[in-house]
């Protein structure tokens, strides 16, 4: 892991320093800012020190984007603020003062005139349960995201993404005369599809996608076998090649 000896936000990421912590995973940690601006104001940052915007990589943009969402419902859920800034700066001229990227989610009441920094330090008490609360209701945000994420809802969209994409590609291919089924070219479509299922994983959305991937390996088994038929021209057939296309 990244991380530097005199940052702040490092010594947080390696528990040198305190934080009252909401939330934290393999990229990112959330924790209550020590200067709230508003009561709520809370810091998304990245495991791995990245000075700014410029710095960081696409991996941990992204996951500040996917944690930021996730707190963003945990603070409208607990606190149910008038609105919710989101925002980051970059550089001394941005009005950044800590340089190591993250992101504010800064809940905001009707009226109230806007401000990006305070020097006035939280209550720790106060820190302390807001901390507690965000935390309970990210806890929940997450239960319903991972049972939403079991839904044979998502399963079916992810598979109609993965169908055009290897339809496509089959077609290519068969223009190309190469086989789509090569072990590489399947791999690299059926891994995304799995990426999400480590193996042991039995859960249902897991068992339908490791299904779904078989059937397309016996499409191209039997697809594989015909074209070897041809090829060597023993037990030559003038039929239809079995179709590698997934309807
Ligand atoms: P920025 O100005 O965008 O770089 O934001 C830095 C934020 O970090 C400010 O809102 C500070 O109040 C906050 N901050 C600085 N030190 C700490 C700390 N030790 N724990 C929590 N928040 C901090
Ligand atoms: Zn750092």
């Amino acid at each position: 892991m990244a991380t530097r000896p005199d940052c702040i936000f490092c010594k947080i990421v390696r528990g040198e320093a305190p934080a009252h912590r909401v939330y934290e995973d393999e990229l990112t940690l959330v924790f209550m800012d020590i200067f709230p601006v508003t009561d709520g104001h809370t810091l998304v940052i990245t495991r791995d020190h990245f000075e700014n915007v410029f710095e960081a990589d696409e991996v941990a943009l992204t996951a500040i984007a996917r944690t930021s969402h996730k707190v963003a419902a945990a603070i409208r859920s607990a606190l149910a603020p008038d609105g919710l800034m989101i925002f980051q700066l970059n550089g001394q001229a941005a009005g950044q003062t800590v340089f190591h990227y993250h992101m504010h989610l800064m809940p905001r009441t009707s009226g109230e005139p806007l401000a990006l920094h305070t020097r006035v330090p939280g209550v720790p008490a106060r820190l302390a349960e807001l901390a507690g609360k965000l935390a309970r209701a990210l806890a929940l945000v997450l239960a319903v995201a991972h049972m939403a994420c079991l839904t044979p809802a998502s399963v079916r969209q992810e598979r109609e993404v993965w169908r055009g994409e290897w339809n496509a590609r089959v077609l290519a291919a068969k223009t190309a005369w190469e086989n789509p089924c090569a072990t590489r070219p399947f791999i690299a479509w059926a891994d995304p599809f799995l990426a999400s299922c480590p193996e042991g994983d039995e859960s249902a959305e897991c068992s339908a996608r490791r299904d779904w991937v078989e059937d397309r390996v016996d499409q191209c088994r039997a697809w594989t076998a015909w074209q070897l038929r041809n090829f060597n021209k023993h037990e030559r057939t003038e039929g239809e090649p079995p179709s590698v296309l997934i309807d």
